[in-house]
């Protein structure tokens, strides 16, 4: 199956997703916005990324930045910071370069590795694209942290690329219903640059649709069709 261009995602919303699909959804269903100091931190890192100099060849290594990306497939766009292409024989071939070029997607970002895989997600969505787009396949990329100036190495795994479907195929879902889901408060709350919209403090307090958000989250993940139940709801 291939998505229309119209209903194509921001591929960069699956870190947000993967970090809170509340949050997601207020961006990307709800089209509310809000920054704080850490997201606006990560816009500099990026502009300073792509702001540098287009392209850049260095003996067996040429440089791309802020290229734009998407896939079918996946019915996502998106744009990677910089893609390195090693010269190999495993590579493939590129407009106006000699010899066969093995792509390496780099992607930057504030602070340190995290626990959570948010990042490693969103990189591996780019790779993705990536494999669709230049008809090849990419093992590894890697992270660049803002914070400690190291980079860390991704392997895209199987389980780390059906994880991948799995978000991209609920965002699609999510956004098709027009639903923004209730989720538990949880630390990350503290620096979420949602939290005025989303009032965590409310989504502690018990409701009467408590039970019917539950039903339908779980449906919504079985893949069920619940829009006739949620047409008879008052409370939303
Ligand atoms: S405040 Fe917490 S629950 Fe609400 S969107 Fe942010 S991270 Fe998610």
């Amino acid at each position: 199956m291939e998505y229309r261009e119209e209903e194509w995602l921001q591929l960069s919303g699956l870190q947000h997703f993967s970090f809170c699909r509340r949050q997601w959804a207020l961006i990307h269903v709800e089209q509310l916005w809000a920054e704080n100091l850490r997201t606006v931190e990560g816009n500099l890192l990026h502009q300073k990324a792509h702001d540098s100099t287009d392209r850049e060849s260095r003996g067996d290594l040429y440089i791309l930045r802020g290229v734009n990306i998407q896939s079918r497939e996946l019915g996502v766009s998106g744009q990677c910071d910089v893609i390195e292409f090693h010269r190999c024989q495993e590579g493939v071939p590129l407009q106006a370069k000699e010899g066969l070029w093995q792509p390496y997607p780099v992607e930057y970002k504030r602070g340190h590795s995290k626990e959570n895989d948010a990042d490693r997600l969103q990189l591996c969505g780019q790779a993705m694209c990536l494999e669709e787009m230049l008809s090849c396949e990419i093992k590894r990329g890697a992270l660049f942290y803002g914070e400690t100036r190291r980079r860390e190495e991704v392997i895209f795994t199987a389980e780390l690329r059906s994880r991948v479907r799995e978000c991209l195929s609920e965002m699609h879902d999510y956004l098709k219903r027009g639903r923004t889901p209730r989720v538990k408060p949880f630390k990350g709350c503290n620096a979420c640059s949602m939290a005025e919209y989303c009032l965590p403090g409310m989504l502690r307090k018990r409701r009467v649709g408590d039970y019917l958000d539950r039903f339908m989250e779980e449906a919504i993940r079985e893949g069920e069709d619940v829009g006739s139940i949620k047409e008879g709801r008052g409370d939303e």
